[in-house]
């Protein structure tokens, strides 16, 4: 039956073969072995091939199958009108039963049918069998019930006994072609030997003529449907059938205990083995039914089992604790990572009891969030600490989320929890180099900036700021108004009292100075002894006002004693429409020059 694609295929020419070998077998078996033949082999042959054949093949296998009987009805010697008639029937059934089989079974493989399905197919054959056995009774020599039934009895069991057998050697065949073997396929051979034994008892009974030990042989198919399922239901069938039919070779009666006309008696096994179809198929299916149940669950259950693993291992390489709460019972469920971060040993069960000695503060951290997020419907996260029985302290943040029946009582929290420690000092170890780095910078910006003896702003930092407020004044119009004042004589006190006691003055001074300026006002140290005051905003009058004060200030702190008797003289101008910071600069230090030139410890406006 190995089908091949397309024109010039051989599969129609083995059908006609198979067909009339099997037909002729049957035939002579029947004629000169004078035995009852029980079922219709060659029924089974055209279904099958009608079933497998590709929609292109389907005309060239009826073709087949006409050809097929043909030879065998003309070599029986049947009139030309029963060829006809027996031809069609004989096609018909094939027809029918295909027809139907394809509406029950659509695109489901042959070896996955359901209880259903089975049954369907198994009236849809009788049927197809009892329908062609109307067409053949005209043309049989009585037209008697008998003859009607033999028809359909031996077509249908040909047909559902020896179509599962055909379907099953063909693949059997095919896998073991290619090598493959089945998940739980049988030994052959232990299938051979049960089959055998079928045989072996079916002839025992058969042949026992005192009373019918029939359910003995029933009892021994359920076992072989229990254990082959419905490739075990039909050749077990089959094989009573065989029995049966050598039991009558010569003319004997089938069945020893049958007390007809062999003919007859054939008709009773015949009807006995419809119901042992009947009864072994569907429960066949049910079989594989409840296999393929077994084998989803098994499937689950490994899949299952896989995606735990999966889980484990993701909680492990995340380190990850997993933890469950039912409010009700006071139950905890704890996984092991989730022992591990906690510090404790996995192997203490799946609770841990009363948590309250390992956390720092009692539990109010943590039971006081669980209490507060306990209507929570989102997920809600927190930290909390642990102290494990050995080694530090331990941060933990908790993600988790709350189970609530229908009535919308707590019933449970999940949750998962992480160790942060590490994270946290990382966290804190980054902020101090931050503050660090931020205060080195502004250290930096400061001693860029800022003369190191006095504190006040160096020449750079004055000489911007200068130009800065020229760039205001010249968009507003404001006043900028610049003081520069230098120490009289400073060389006598650096050569008299040591340069130590210069800059305990030069520090002196700038603090005079600072204590002159208001806030706008910026004070910078443009050269050893030479001090620069700006005065943002101030008028003329302002100015004088200031640097007269300056120079007072300065020669009353000396007055006082402490340091050496200083003086300063002052110089002032304001900004004019056009100065820059050099115009502006040059004409102080000409203000300052005319002080010196005054007699010193005065105050001189720039002309
Ligand atoms: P006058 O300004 O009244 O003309 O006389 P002077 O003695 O102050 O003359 P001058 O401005 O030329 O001298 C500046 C002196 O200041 C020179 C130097 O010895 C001294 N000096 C400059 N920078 C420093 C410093 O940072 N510390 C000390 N102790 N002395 C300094
Ligand atoms: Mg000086
Ligand atoms: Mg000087």
């Amino acid at each position: 039956m190995g089908a091949k694609l397309g024109k010039g295929s051989r599969f129609p020419w083995e059908v006609t073969l198979v067909w009339t070998a099997s037909a002729i077998a049957s035939v002579l078996l029947r004629d000169e072995g004078h035995a009852v033949l029980l079922l219709w082999l060659p029924s089974a042959v055209a279904v099958c091939a009608l079933y497998r054949a590709k929609p292109a093949e389907r005309l060239p296998v009826i073709a087949a199958l006409v050809v097929a009987n043909l030879i065998v009805n003309v070599w029986i010697g049947l009139s030309p009108l029963a060829v006809l008639g027996y031809t069609v029937a004989n096609i018909v059934e094939p027809l029918l039963a295909v027809a139907i089989a394809y509406r029950v079974i659509g695109k489901r493989k042959l070896e996955s049918l359901r209880l259903r399905d089975t049954v369907l197919l198994f009236v849809g054959v009788i049927f197809a069998s009892f329908v062609a056995a109307v067409i053949a009774l005209p043309f049989r020599p009585h037209q008697d019930w008998v003859q009607f039934v033999w028809w359909g009895f031996s077509t249908s069991l040909g047909t559902t006994v020896g179509a599962p057998i055909l379907f099953f050697l063909r693949d059997w065949l095919a896998r073991r072609r290619a090598g493959v073997r089945r998940a739980g396929e049988h030994s052959p051979v232990w299938f051979g030997i049960s089959m055998l034994a079928m045989l072996a008892l079916s002839w025992l009974v058969l042949g026992f003529h005192v009373v019918p030990l029939v359910p003995v042989v029933i009892s021994a198919l359920v076992l072989i449907v229990a254990r082959y399922g419905q490739i075990g239901a039909s050749v077990g069938v089959f094989m009573f059938g065989v029995a049966g039919t050598l039991r009558s070779v010569g003319g004997e009666t089938p069945a020893a205990y049958l007390h007809f006309p062999p003919f007859e008696a054939g008709i009773a096994l015949q009807m006995l083995m419809v119901l042992m179809m009947a009864t072994s198929l569907p429960l066949a299916a049910l079989l594989l039914d409840n296999d393929r149940l077994a084998m989803r669950l098994k499937a689950r259950n490994a899949r299952m089992r896989e995606n735990l693993l999966m889980l484990n291992m993701a909680e492990e390489v995340g380190r990850i604790g997993r933890w469950h709460y039912n409010p009700r019972t006071g139950e905890q469920d704890w996984s092991r990572q989730m022992y591990l971060i906690n510090g404790l040993d996995p192997t203490m069960g799946r609770d841990p009891g009363d948590l309250t000695t390992m956390l720092p503060d009692g539990g109010t951290e943590l039971f006081g969030q669980l209490a507060h997020h306990s209507k929570d419907r989102a997920r809600y996260s927190f930290e909390y600490h642990v102290m494990p029985p050995q080694g530090d302290e331990r941060i933990l943040r908790m993600y988790a989320t709350n189970e609530f029946n229908e009535a919308g009582e707590l019933t449970g929290m999940f949750g998962v929890v992480m160790d942060v420690t590490e994270h946290h000092q990382r966290q804190e170890a980054l902020d101090r180099e931050r503050t660090r780095a931020m205060r080195l910078a502004a250290e930096a910006q400061y001693l860029a900036h800022t003369d190191p003896l006095t504190g006040l702003a160096n020449r750079r930092r004055t000489i911007t700021q200068l130009q800065k407020c020229i760039r205001r004044s010249e968009q507003d119009g404001r006043p900028t108004a610049l003081i520069l004042f230098d120490i009289d004589h400073f060389k006598r006190v650096n050569d008299t009292s040591g340069h130590q006691m210069g800059d305990d003055v030069l520090v002196r001074i700038a603090d005079i100075a600072r204590g002159q300026a208001r806030a706008s006002d910026l004070i910078g140290r443009i050269g050893g002894e030479e001090f620069v005051w700006i005065l943002p905003g101030a008028g003329l009058e302002e100015t004088r006002n200031a640097a007269e004060r300056l120079r007072y200030a300065i020669e009353q702190e000396s007055a006082q004693g402490g340091l050496p008797q200083v003086t300063a003289s002052v110089g002032y101008t304001m900004w004019r429409e056009g100065d820059d910071a050099n115009s502006l600069l040059a004409r102080v230090d000409a203000a300052l020059y005319d002080a010196k030139e005054a007699g010193r410890n005065n105050v001189q406006q720039a002309a």
